[in-house]
C-alpha cells in the first residue's frame, strides 16, 4: 500500500499542476461577432467576452470603466480594426497598461488582416467631413468567406501565444470552416432567387454581405458613413428610389426609425431592422445564426 501511494500521489499531484501552468488564455474581443468566431476556434482553452454588444453601434460606444478592469485581465484583445473602434478603444487600453494586449504587442489580434476589405479609399486617407470609414470598410465580418479568414488570424496568432495548443486550434479551425462553408452553400441558396434586389441601407453596414449574396445597395440614408440624415439628402435618395424601383429598406437596430419610416412611406419601401451583429436580436447568439437570421429576414 505505502509503495502503490508513493508512486501514485505524485502522478495525482503533478498532473493537474501541469495543466494548470497553461491555463486558460483571457480573450477579450471589441464585438460579439468576434467573440463567437474566437470561441469558435479557442474551445474550451480559453476564456472568451465581447465589450461591445451587438445591439450597439459598434462606431460609438461607451468607454466605461468596468471595460478597462477586463482589458487588465487580458492576454489577449481581438479587434475588428479599421478603424472601427478608434472612437473609444484607445484610452481603454492604454489605461488598462496591460503591456500584453498594446497594438503591436503578441496579445493584440487585428482581425482584418487577412479579410477582404471593401470600399478602401483611393486618395488621400482622412476622415474628411466625419466619414467613420477612413480605411474602408470596415463591417467586413458580414461575408462568411471573412468570418474564415478571421478564423483564421485568429487561430495563427492563438498558435503562437500557446505552441503546444497549435493542433488544437488547427482543427477547431478546420471544423468550423467546414460548417461554415455548408451554410454558406445554404444561405446562397436561399437568396439566389432575389439577385440582384435593389435595396437601400441605413449606414454602409453591408456591402461585404451584399456582394456576398447578390443584393444591389443603390444608397445609404446616411450622406456619409457616420453622418446623420440631411433634408436634401434625404429627398436625393427618395428620388432615387422611387425611379429605381427600390422595394426594401435594411436598418441596423441603433438607428432612430423615423427618417427611414417616412422614406418607407413616401416611396412604398418597407424597413426592415436587420442586425449587422451577433447579439442585435436575442435569438442571434452565434456568427452562424446572424446569417441565419438576416437572410430569413430577408427571404
Ligand atoms: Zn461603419
Amino acid at each position: 500500500m505505502k509503495r502503490y501511494l508513493a508512486l501514485f500521489i505524485p502522478a495525482l499531484l503533478l498532473t493537474p499542476v501541469a495543466a494548470r501552468a497553461q491555463g486558460k488564455l483571457n480573450v477579450m474581443t471589441t464585438t460579439e461577432d468576434l467573440a463567437s468566431i474566437a470561441r469558435e476556434i479557442g474551445g474550451d482553452h480559453i476564456t472568451v467576452e465581447g465589450i461591445a454588444k451587438g445591439y450597439q453601434d459598434p462606431h460609438f460606444v461607451e468607454a466605461k470603466p468596468s471595460f478597462i478592469l477586463k482589458l487588465q485581465k487580458a492576454d489577449v484583445l481581438v479587434v475588428v480594426g479599421r478603424e472601427l473602434e478608434i472612437g473609444w478603444l484607445p484610452p481603454l487600453i492604454q489605461q488598462s497598461r496591460n503591456s500584453k494586449i498594446q497594438p503591436g504587442s503578441a496579445g493584440y489580434i487585428d482581425a482584418s488582416l487577412q479579410a477582404t476589405i471593401l470600399e478602401v479609399p483611393t486618395g488621400q486617407v482622412t476622415r474628411a467631413m466625419g466619414d467613420v470609414h477612413p480605411l474602408g470598410n470596415p463591417h467586413y465580418w458580414m461575408d462568411p468567406e471573412n468570418g474564415k479568414r478571421i478564423g483564421k488570424e485568429i487561430a495563427d496568432k492563438l498558435s503562437e501565444l500557446r505552441q503546444n495548443d497549435k493542433a488544437y486550434f488547427a482543427q477547431r479551425l478546420a471544423d468550423f470552416t467546414t460548417r461554415l462553408d455548408a451554410a454558406e452553400k445554404r444561405w446562397l441558396a436561399q437568396l439566389a432567387p432575389y439577385k440582384g434586389t435593389k435595396v437601400v441601407t441605413y449606414h454602409r453596414s453591408f456591402p461585404n454581405f451584399a456582394e456576398r449574396f447578390g443584393l444591389d445597395i443603390i444608397g445609404y440614408v446616411e450622406p456619409k458613413p457616420g453622418i446623420p440624415p440631411s433634408p436634401q439628402h434625404t429627398l436625393d435618395l427618395i428620388n432615387d428610389m422611387k425611379r429605381q424601383n427600390v422595394k426594401v429598406m435594411l436598418i441596423e437596430p441603433y438607428f432612430d426609425l423615423k427618417t427611414p419610416n417616412a422614406i418607407g412611406r413616401d416611396t412604398g419601401a418597407q424597413v426592415l431592422v436587420m442586425p449587422p451583429s451577433v447579439g442585435g436580436v436575442k435569438e442571434i447568439t452565434d456568427y452562424f445564426k446572424l446569417f441565419d437570421y438576416d437572410i430569413n429576414l430577408l427571404v
